[in-house]
């Protein structure tokens, strides 16, 4: 949808004035939601199972890094 920011407001694509704004001329940005795919797919939230997996990959690797210390510890 063709978006005015001077007007803050959305034309009709056949109501566009040789491509700008009929109201006040200015520069209208095509708002469609085809160009904002990148922006749904960062919106959204991650899947619940998606943390879990991130939770668990920390806390084995906090684990692993405990263990690497205790080690090191034991051979000085
Ligand atoms: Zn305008």
């Amino acid at each position: 949808m063709p978006w005015c920011d001077s007007c803050s407001a959305y034309h009709a694509p056949t109501a566009l004035d040789g491509g700008s704004c009929p109201t006040c001329g200015g520069v209208v940005t095509d708002n469609t939601p085809h160009d904002h795919e990148d922006d749904r797919t960062v919106g959204q939230s991650a899947p619940w199972h998606f943390w879990i997996v991130v939770v668990a990959l920390a806390a084995y690797l906090l684990w692993r890094a405990i263990v690497g210390v205790m080690w090191a510890l034991e051979r000085f």
